[in-house]
């Protein structure tokens, strides 16, 4: 029972955005305290959470006392120094560990990793280096160069179609280290959202179906209705990345099917994501519940869906000017769900909210779904 953060305990969140606000919802039900540390005020997180620190994440004194205060941390943002992480476990567990952040920060050892682990990944190549740039060859275009850091929602990211072009996105990226991936032609995207326990006890939820825009997520649903062949290999392979980076807490798999129904990985993300926000109402236990569960050591929870379909529509800054909605109109369809994240300024391409909708079939979950979005850019 070493590993157990009993429900009174104080959960710290590194980040403070919407993950972070949805995982302090679920761990506040679940009777915790939660403290967020960012280097903003009034976040999405901060305005549910006990207690918000703001500094920077190597204000070493911010971080110390951050870390006396709270039993547990757990991030919502994948992106914090490994420094950080150094000097909280010296105060408290962080859960995944700082080696789980340290693999899946950058995208080279991401897929390195992952393909050490025999696990189909989109074919890639390093560039650091003019020597790497000068070795890629026709045939390795088309291709999506991307920066091996500090990347999410396509930022950083560049579709190359010819020896020219990859050229000037490299130095449109200032010739950062980068990773040059064949460019997929994928039939579908799906993701796998799934946690494990202290004690190595693995939960795993259906394959999501994933229709990105710009780059970014735009509408998720289940189910996938891929082959079952597509799907249970996803939920395999997810089960051998937890096993392979003793991961503890949440983590998503992002895959591309190709024509033929192979799922290849795409991309991992060591907590909950995007893709899983449909969990919350169409699920028994939802992605931020099992991040808690996991992180504080308790048994996971169901991960059986509620309805046979349901679907979750992105609310992005271009439609969502939250000012100017008629709500009555907005939340006319009894079965839509609206989920806002508190955000004061809402911008082109930032996440403001989502909806999701649960009906009997997955097609009438995302035309509802639509015509819940169109409502709101109309209204
Ligand atoms: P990422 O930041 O790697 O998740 O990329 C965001 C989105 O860009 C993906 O979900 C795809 O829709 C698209 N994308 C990224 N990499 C590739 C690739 N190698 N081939 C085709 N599309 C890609």
């Amino acid at each position: 029972m070493k590993d157990l953060i009993p429900p009174g305990s104080t959960l710290g969140m590194l980040g403070s955005g919407q993950l972070g606000r949805m995982a302090t919802i679920a761990a506040r039900r679940l009777g915790y305290r939660v403290h967020v540390l960012s280097p903003d005020q009034d976040t999405p997180t901060g305005q549910v959470a006990d207690l918000e620190i703001c500094a920077d994440y190597d204000d070493s004194e911010a971080l110390s006392r951050f870390a006396q205060g709270v039993d547990v941390v757990s991030f919502e943002f994948e992106n914090v120094p490994s420094q950080t992480i150094e000097q909280i476990v010296q105060h408290a567990p962080v859960r995944p560990g700082g080696h789980v952040l340290h693999t899946t920060q950058n995208r080279l050892r991401e897929k390195t990793f992952l393909r050490e682990q025999g696990i189909p990944v989109t074919e890639f190549l390093a560039i650091r280096t003019v020597g790497d740039l000068e070795a890629v060859t026709d045939a390795d275009v088309p291709a999506v160069l991307k920066t091996a850091g500090w990347g999410y929602d396509g930022k950083g990211q560049r579709t190359v179609r010819s020896l020219d072009e990859l050229r000037s996105a490299w130095d449109d990226i200032d010739n950062a280290e980068a990773i040059l991936e064949r460019f997929v032609d994928f039939s579908c995207e799906m993701s796998v959202v799934a946690a494990r326990g202290t004690d190595g006890s693995f939960v795993c939820y259906e394959p999501v179906r994933n229709v990105h825009r710009n780059h970014i997520l735009d509408v998720s649903s289940v189910p996938a209705q891929l082959s079952s062949d597509a799907e249970k290999q996803a939920m395999e392979i997810a089960q051998t990345i937890f096993d392979g980076l003793d991961v503890v807490g949440v983590l998503c798999v992002e895959f591309f099917v190709t024509e033929d129904g192979r799922a290849l990985v795409n991309e991992l993300a060591p907590r909950p994501h995007n893709s899983g926000h449909l969990t919350i109402d169409a699920h028994a236990t939802c992605q931020f519940e099992q991040q808690v569960r996991a992180v504080c050591g308790l048994p996971l929870g169901s991960t059986r869906r509620l309805r046979p379909a349901a679907a979750m529509i992105n609310l992005l800054g271009d439609v969502l000017l939250p000012e100017e909605l008629d709500w009555r109109e907005v939340l006319s369809d009894p079965d839509l769900k609206l989920h806002l994240y508190g955000k004061h300024e809402a911008r082109v391409g930032r996440k403001m909210g989502h909806m999701t909708v649960l009906a009997d079939d997955v097609e009438t979950a995302v035309r509802h779904g639509l015509a819940g979005r169109e409502n709101l850019s109309r209204s």
